[in-house]
């Protein structure tokens, strides 16, 4: 970026903390200042929510930078912190899953289940010849034997990495193949959109170029007929045979428990990986702050796929290691009505729901009506991950999810980080809607220019952490220098983070989305996630995708792909008109300067498969460019819609 980011957008709604869950919450405005007068002592405290069966020496480690070493010497075990210590505490027939079939079908899982079946489970991979160290891929539909799974692979030191199970077999195998795992643990199938989906096939076909895998384990869900072949396992003839009894034996706090790979939205996946002793301390704590989680009265619902690190921290190791009880759901959100959701927090009384922006704004496409329509009494806290959440999406969400009642934490962070770091504390912050507030105690984000110096409060530029934290990740798999360039080499001593933030005259943070996205039109640097805001304000759009566009004149022009509200006439006449309008309305909004040149309504945007939003492709259409790579597309229709309303729609 040649310039600081323009400060454009201004907000001024602020919302307190209900009186109720602030002087009640599990977290106080003191957090802040114990960690500000003693960040490391701070994050002991926190690791002493763990139980650990050799404590550690020295905290952290940072004498060979960027390279971190936190809680040396100290020894525990992530699955026995995650059941065995509730179980002993006599909390084993309390529910951990609430499981909820796409067709209907559900299960109760209490902790006392869950640890039977982790440790069954462990004995089979032990029996498979899987040992610490040994790698173990995860190819899973949303059952909770995907949980199981991860929890087996951490009892017995194997690191797993998941891969969200509607990847590809090329990038199945690809995964594999980096990681050199053993063993593959999949489903038959899984229920989506209604009707069963095979997953068997994808891994036969990825196994056959992955000479390192001796065997694969089959879980069967949806009982689809499966080709069967000799390394080939059924879970229930091997897991559900074996015996319930396992010792779980600590491992070394800097053991690793999981890759993950970054979806690979920019570039070849990055094998994130992640230890153990401190990714437990901070998804433990942060979810115990940042959704100030009561094991004994809430229902938590962390609505992603165990395939993103989402899964992993906030609905596998956070909760489970809080002791809480959570709902666990298979499907997609419009099945078999689009409900499903608000019917799912409704039956189960959820008090917490963690979700992402773009479910929100497919809801707020669908209608107010939708949500209307159920009880949603029972929820008290919000939460928002994975892009920029827009003004208005977070005030939708506030008002016909939360009834203006439920604080919304908006969470930054990434595969990277392992945990949340930046987000309001649900008893202490006074929100905005769109911000990201501040960062979590414990947690050292700057908001840098191009030098690497602070920017003042109403400045921007780029979004960096300053000191080492104890869920980051220790390096990409097999690849230190890439670990190196990569987050550690644009700023001396700082990690980039890739993303552009801007820090408001109150000092709060806002995420402007990746720096890539950035456009510079007329010399003035303009984030695409303010356009959008900008955009979704207006009462006639759901939602918005903005690029930059080459431009004669300007460097850069905006375009804006626009997808109305349900209820909002945009055909012919009525479409011309409401073009103009929104030209007009994001001028206003923002300044002249950030008039679109061109705004398209279209149906659908591309989207990764974790929901977010793929500008690159719409930069192409744009610039009537031939599609780049579209393999990671949620939805391969989508540019075809797109393509062919442009026809009618320009
Ligand atoms: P890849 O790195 O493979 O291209 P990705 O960055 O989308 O994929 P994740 O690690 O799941 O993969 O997402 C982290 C990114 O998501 C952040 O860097 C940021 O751009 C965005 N993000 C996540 N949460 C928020 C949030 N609350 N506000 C703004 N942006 C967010
Ligand atoms: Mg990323």
């Amino acid at each position: 970026m040649s310039e600081t980011l323009e400060n454009l957008l201004q907000e001024n709604r602020q919302f307190p903390p209900p009186d109720e869950l602030a002087a009640s919450a599990n977290v106080t405005a003191a957090a802040y200042d114990e960690a500000a007068a003693d960040r490391l002592g701070f994050w002991e405290t926190q690791a002493r929510r763990l139980s650990w069966a050799t404590p550690w020496e020295t905290v952290l480690d940072w004498s060979n930078p960027p390279f971190a070493k936190w809680f040396v010497g100290g020894r525990l075990n992530v699955a026995y912190n995650c059941l065995d210590r509730h179980i002993e505490a006599g909390r084993g027939g309390k529910v951990a899953i609430h499981w909820e079939g796409e067709p209907g079908d559900t299960r109760t899982i209490t902790y006392a289940d869950l640890h039977r079946s982790v440790c069954q489970a462990a004995n089979a991979l032990t029996d498979l010849g899987v040992t610490a160290g040994d790698r173990v891929a995860i190819y899973m539909p949303m059952i909770p034997e995907a949980a199981v799974a991860l929890l087996a692979c951490a009892r017995i030191g194997a690191t797993h990495s998941v891969v969200f199970g509607g990847f590809s077999a090329d990038a199945l195998s690809g995964r594999i193949q980096d990681a050199s795992a053993k063993v593959v643990i999949t489903a038959d199938g899984g229920y989506r959109r209604g009707k069963p989906s095979g997953l068997k096939p994808i891994v036969d076909e990825a196994v056959a170029l992955c000479p390192t895998i001796e065997h694969v384990l089959v879980v069967r869900r949806t009982g689809q007929e499966v080709a069967w072949g000799d390394k080939d396992l059924w879970w229930h003839e091997t897991v559900e045979q074996a015996s319930p009894e396992h010792e779980a034996q600590p491992f070394d706090a800097e053991h690793p428990l999981f890759i993950l790979y970054t979806s690979g939205t920019t570039a070849k996946p990055k094998g994130i990986l992640h230890t153990t002793g401190g990714y437990l301390t901070q998804v433990s704590y942060t979810h115990h702050a940042v959704f100030d989680l009561k094991p004994d009265t809430d229902v938590f619902w962390c609505t992603a796929d165990i395939g993103w690190v989402t899964g992993h921290s906030y609905i596998v190791y956070g909760p489970l290691s809080n002791g809480a009880t959570q709902i666990m759901y298979e499907g997609t959100p419009d099945t078999p009505h689009k409900g499903r959701f608000w019917e799912i927090v409704e039956k189960y009384r959820a008090t917490i729901v963690y979700t992402a922006p773009t479910l929100i704004r497919t809801m707020m496409k669908w209608g107010d009506d939708i949500p209307a329509k159920f009880d949603l009494s029972s929820l008290r806290l919000l939460g928002s991950v994975g892009e920029p959440i827009n003004p208005e999406a977070w005030m939708w969400y506030r008002k016909h999810i939360g009834r203006d009642a439920c604080p919304i934490v908006d969470t930054w962070w990434q595969t990277e980080t392992g945990g949340i770091m930046i987000s309001p504390l649900p008893g202490v912050t006074a929100t905005k809607p769109g911000s990201a507030m501040t960062p979590l105690p414990g947690i050292s984000a700057d908001v840098v220019d191009d030098q690497g110096q602070s920017v003042p409060d109403g400045g921007g530029g780029y979004l960096v952490l300053r000191e080492p934290w104890p869920s980051m990740l220790r390096t990409i798999w097999g690849d230190d220098k890439r670990f190196v360039d990569t987050y550690w080499s644009r700023f001396e001593g700082m990690y980039f983070a890739g993303d552009g933030a801007k820090r408001d005259s109150d000092g709060h943070l806002w995420l402007l989305g990746r720096v890539d996205d950035v456009m510079l039109v007329s010399g003035h640097n303009i984030s695409t996630t303010e356009v959008e805001s900008a955009l979704v304000s207006h009462p006639s759009v759901a939602e918005a995708a903005v690029v930059g566009a080459t431009d004669p004149t300007t460097g850069q022009a905006i375009v804006a792909f626009t997808i109305p509200r349900g209820h909002v006439e945009s055909e012919g006449e009525a479409g011309e008109a409401l073009i103009a309008e929104l030209r007009n309305h994001v001028a206003k909004t923002l300044g002249p300067i950030a008039k679109p040149r061109q705004i398209m309504l279209v149906p659908e945007l591309p989207k990764t498969r974790s929901g977010k939003i793929m500008r690159r492709l719409l930069r192409d259409v744009a610039e009537n460019r031939s599609l780049g790579d579209v393999t990671t597309l949620q939805d391969s229709t989508v540019m075809d819609l797109i393509a062919s309303g442009l026809k009618t729609g320009k």
